[in-house]
């Protein structure tokens, strides 16, 4: 095949350009993406060679090899991993926009010193080279491969593809330096960038000058593997961008590091982000733990691995027990993984409950972040329900902060039994919700639960140390035995209707009505409002139903139970009127205005917005007449 131009995708010409014109001051961080590239191309090829090993042919130890041309001005990268093909160049560097770059030219602000300025948190991989190339030419031999292919480019909206020699198999990428990019020729200057990003890679980096010695650049061990009491800040902070193919924009929240010695012998270097990753509830994520077994990669798909609750987790499991040459199936079925998952939930779950022990406040950034993933480890994990119940926290009607199951308990008013909560789409239409109003006035805790996972969870889980959990909008509700309701400054008012004047009020209301409603009770659940809709007791509650119809995963309606507050003056009004014979056409019109009215406050659509909106204006027209 003859050289064929081909043209950059749209994206990644765009991001060209960027680098290009780069004024970005920390260019260093291209070599940071050439080696990670490097590092994962030869951690492929080992872990293909396990499988087949005639891939190694006469080189089986992997290294990169760093090569200065003074007089050239060239700088070039050489692996021996596993190498691309034809279409694995013309891809991989030109055509497909990488998770990396996509996320980076999202959150392009289109002033340039700003948009360099996140270079350094994006990392936008192998394009950076363009920072300091005005010329780059990648020659590679894919594993077991005999052709080479090099594609060259000046990064400006074009790249050439031509048939290329190349000794064995891997990649090299030589850069032609743009005219005042020299310091990349320094000695010095390459080996402490080499340092600061490479310390921890299992992988000998060499360094070259002109015709002199090769030197090692790099201390090539594998962190997790050294005593925690010798790595640095830094250096965690440098593996966790690692980790995450130079596209961190964060620092690690919390980092895990053990060892664990016993039954199952493995360690364990784990990463809670700061941020939250964008793909965070995408069906298709995995968990980003690596398994390595005594260093060696073996997958970053290892499915039984970490549970799915904790997928927020980056880092490596390196197991001493599992056999090099493990298939995916003896994976997935392996106890030894199963065991392994569960000794690193136990860990993970324990350090996330002392820090929320220790540091309340950073704690609840981890909250915000993850505690919505965490939360599905309660109906998923009923093993470790009663550890994950002590990390939970809540919004609550007691204040601003996040409370605790065992905070709440701790405050419960003397003759409580259940811990109340209330289910809704946000926190806002939560607290203004008609049926806290009884608990308020009795300074009784509600739990605030706006997640759409709550309604799961929920289902999964009873009660806490004998607290049944209780739905501030299911059943019916006693609140008598929490004191009296405090009286209102006038008397008068919350004076309730007579007994016999409610019965006929509600008699009238049911007969109006008729299915529409399961039933039509007083309640001392309201306050300040007239109606609400609550769930009977067996019956689902509202949210969820409303949740699952909107997926279509349910299309019947339950039916609810108006509850009316005796206190309210339109009631009190009501039941007189009921009760003298008032005219039956205005009653029959209020009664269906109630139920809509409920219906409204709960956030369900009205079955008939036309006949609400007639008999909205016929009370009306009384009003203003
Ligand atoms: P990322 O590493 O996030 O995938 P990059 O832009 O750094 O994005 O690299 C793009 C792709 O090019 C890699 O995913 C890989 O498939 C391929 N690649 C880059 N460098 C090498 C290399 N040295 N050896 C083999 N493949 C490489
Ligand atoms: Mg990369």
């Amino acid at each position: 095949m003859s050289e064929e131009t081909l043209s950059f995708q749209t994206e990644v010409a765009k991001l060209l350009r960027l680098m290009v014109n780069s004024v970005y001051s920390d260019k260093e961080v291209f070599l940071r993406e050439l080696i990670s590239n490097a590092s994962d191309a030869c951690d492929k090829a080992r872990y293909l060679s396990i499988t087949e090993p005639e891939i190694l042919g006469d080189d089986p130890d992997f290294k990169v090899r760093i090569k200065v041309d003074k007089e050239a001005r060239t700088l070039s990268l050489s692996d021996n991993g596993i190498g691309m093909d034809r279409d694995g160049l013309i891809s991989d560097l030109g055509t497909i926009a990488r998770s990396g770059t996509s996320a980076f030219m999202e959150n392009l602000s289109g002033d340039q010193a700003e948009d360099m300025q996140m270079i350094g948190q994006f990392g936008v991989g192998f394009y950076s080279v363009f920072m300091i190339a005005d010329k780059v030419e990648v020659t590679s031999r894919r594993a077991g491969d005999d052709a080479a292919w090099v594609w060259t480019s000046d990064g400006l909206g074009e790249f050439t593809i031509n048939e290329a020699e190349r000794d064995g198999r891997g990649t090299t990428i030589l850069i032609h330096l743009k005219a005042d990019e020299d310091e990349w020729l320094d000695e010095h200057k390459l080996q402490g960038v080499v340092k600061k990003y490479s310390d921890h890679i299992a992988l000998p980096i060499l360094l070259t000058i002109d015709a002199g010695e090769e030197t090692a650049a790099n201390e090539a061990s594998a962190i997790w593997s050294r005593p925690k009491s010798e790595i640095t800040d830094e250096q965690y902070n440098e593996f966790y961008t690692h980790l995450t193919g130079g596209h961190a924009m964060d620092d690690p929240w919390l980092n895990i590091h053990y060892k664990a010695e016993g039954k199952i012998e493995y360690t364990g270097l784990l990463f809670v982000p700061t941020r939250r990753p964008f793909d965070l509830f995408d069906p298709a994520r995995r968990h980003a733990v690596k398994l390595y077994v005594r260093r060696v990669f073996i997958t970053d798909e290892a499915e039984g691995l970490i549970p799915s609750y904790l997928r927020f987790l980056r880092g490596i499991v390196d197991s001493e027990d599992l056999p090099l040459n493990i298939s995916r199936e003896m994976l997935q079925n392996s106890p030894l993984i199963r065991h392994m998952n569960q000794a690193v939930t136990r860990r993970v779950l324990t350090e996330l409950g002392k820090k929320a022990e220790k540091e309340p406040e950073k704690y609840a950034e981890f909250w915000e972040n993850f505690g919505s993933v965490l939360k599905e480890g309660l109906y998923e994990d009923q093993e470790r329900q009663a550890d994950l119940l002590e990390l939970v926290r809540f919004r609550s009607t007691a204040g601003e902060d996040l409370v605790s199951l065992k905070d709440y308990v701790a405050r419960m008013k003397e003759g409580q039994e259940a811990i109340y909560y209330i289910t809704g789409d946000d926190q806002q239409t939560l607290e203004t919700s008609p049926h806290l109003e009884g608990f308020r006035a009795r300074g009784v805790e509600v739990l605030l639960l706006s997640d759409p996972v709550d309604d799961f969870w929920l289902s999964a889980v009873f009660e806490y140390e004998g607290h049944a959990l209780t739905s501030a909008t299911r059943g019916a509700t006693d609140l008598s035995n929490l004191g009296e309701e405090p009286a209102k400054d006038d008397a008068d008012e919350s004076e309730a209707a007579g007994d016999s004047e409610l019965a006929t009020l509600i008699a009238l209301i049911k007969q109006t009505l008729g299915e529409t409603v399961k039933d039509v009770r007083t309640t001392d659940r309201l306050t300040d409002s007239a109606v609400c809709l609550v769930a009977d007791d067996g019956d689902m509650d509202m949210r969820l139903e409303r949740m699952l119809k909107a997926h279509n995963q349910l299309n019947t309606d339950s039916v609810r139970i108006l509850e009316i507050n005796p206190k309210h003056d339109l009631i009190k009004n009501m039941a007189g009127a009921a009760t003298k014979g008032g005219a039956a056409d205005d009653l029959a019109d209020l009664a269906f205005l109630l139920l809509d009215q409920a219906r409204i406050i709960e956030g369900e659509a009205l079955p008939d917005a036309a006949a609400f909106s007639r008999r909205m204006a016929t009370v009306m027209a009384k009003a203003a007449g």
